[in-house]
């Protein structure tokens, strides 16, 4: 089986975000936020079909692990009771996509972020997804003020309550910023990478793995910097005498293969061990298009770890069996969705 651990949804029905447009505007008059809109079973079923599910079925993947669209999620934007509106919304999509897909998609949560405000109100969210849902994990926003910074590092027990649930249901996070309103930022260009780099770093020179020994984090987007900056990370944990990167982050971070080109790939392989590293592509998300020097979706990820100088064992382990063994419940839900498309 081969699964895609990073994966958004980027073709939801036009009136979902069109009612997110009208719930930030209804809040800034003071108005309340209009009703949620119709959206059909058949509007859902058309727009993964000829999407996601249209591109599994070419690249040869079987399962993606999806999530709401992270740019969309905004959680500069409002409040904390219009980000609680719109997580909820966003994640009943989600849970809809899988229940009509349950072989072909499992859900990750996006949370009620609010810059500057205690993410102690995911919680909520968090029991409902996995309850409720059967989703195997979170996106967390390591700067809900979009480019800003305005919230603690990940090192901080500010974050600790999401961490304690993330233990306690044996779910991971990926950590995702949602869109840059910072005009420095390119959102998927710079600020999405730096939002990696800069989690990796603070969850490097902290206690969070001694405090939560069993919790895990994924770095998308190939980890951003920090592959390719490895040798500086080893140099300042060694200067810092924090011991060994390796031992230092390797039981809890995890890196995916959102790197849209083979010598990006062979060096995440190089770098990391093949346990640590998860198969993805985020299809269909930031970059689209078709690489003129190979000819292929430059998100057609599958094709570069194909021809990575891997042994068949450590391939395995990426397209399948690492997801399994950071996504604690993804084994038993794969198993109860496969029953329900039966
Ligand atoms: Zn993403």
């Amino acid at each position: 089986m081969i699964i895609d651990c990073h994966g958004h949804y980027t073709t939801a029905p036009r009136q979902h975000e069109g009612w997110r447009s009208e719930q930030i505007e209804a809040h800034k008059a003071g108005k309340p936020s209009p009703p949620r809109p119709r959206i059909t079973d058949d509007e859902i079923r058309e727009s993964i079909a000829n999407g996601q599910l249209k591109v599994q079925r070419e690249r040869g993947t079987d399962l993606t692990i999806f999530s709401p669209r992270a740019a969309g999620m905004g959680h500069h934007l409002g409040d904390a009771a219009t980000s609680e509106a719109w997580a909820s919304a966003c994640n009943e999509l989600i849970h809809r996509v899988c229940s009509l897909f349950p072989k072909n998609f499992i859900g990750v949560a996006m949370l009620p972020q609010s810059a500057r405000v205690s993410p102690r109100n995911c919680l909520r969210e968090i029991d409902r997804c996995v309850g409720e849902y059967g989703f195997v994990g979170v996106n967390l926003n390591p700067d809900p003020s979009g480019g800003h910074w305005q919230d603690p590092p990940l090192s901080d027990r500010y974050w600790y309550p999401v961490y304690e649930k993330m233990a306690e249901h044996d779910i991971p996070a990926m950590i995702h910023v949602s869109a840059a309103c910072n005009p420095a930022y390119h959102t998927t260009g710079s600020h999405y990478l730096n939002g990696d780099t800069v989690g990796f770093n603070q969850l490097m020179t902290s206690s969070v793995f001694k405090d939560f020994p069993t919790i895990k984090f994924v770095i998308p987007h190939g980890g951003g910097a920090v592959p390719y900056h490895w040798g500086r990370f080893r140099g300042l944990a060694q200067d810092a005498k924090l011991g060994l990167l390796s031992d230092l982050m390797l039981n809890n971070i995890f890196f995916d293969t959102c790197v849209y080109h083979l010598p990006g790939q062979e060096l995440l392989a190089k770098v990391i061990p093949a346990e640590n590293i998860l198969f993805a592509s985020e299809m269909i998300g930031a970059v689209r298009g078709i690489d003129p020097e190979t000819g292929h979706h430059y998100d057609d990820t599958k094709r570069y770890i194909d021809q990575l100088p891997l042994s068949a064992e450590e391939k395995g382990k990426i397209f399948e069996s690492n997801a399994r063994r950071v996504y604690g419940r993804l084994s038993r839900i794969i198993e109860e969705q496969s029953a329900k498309a039966i």
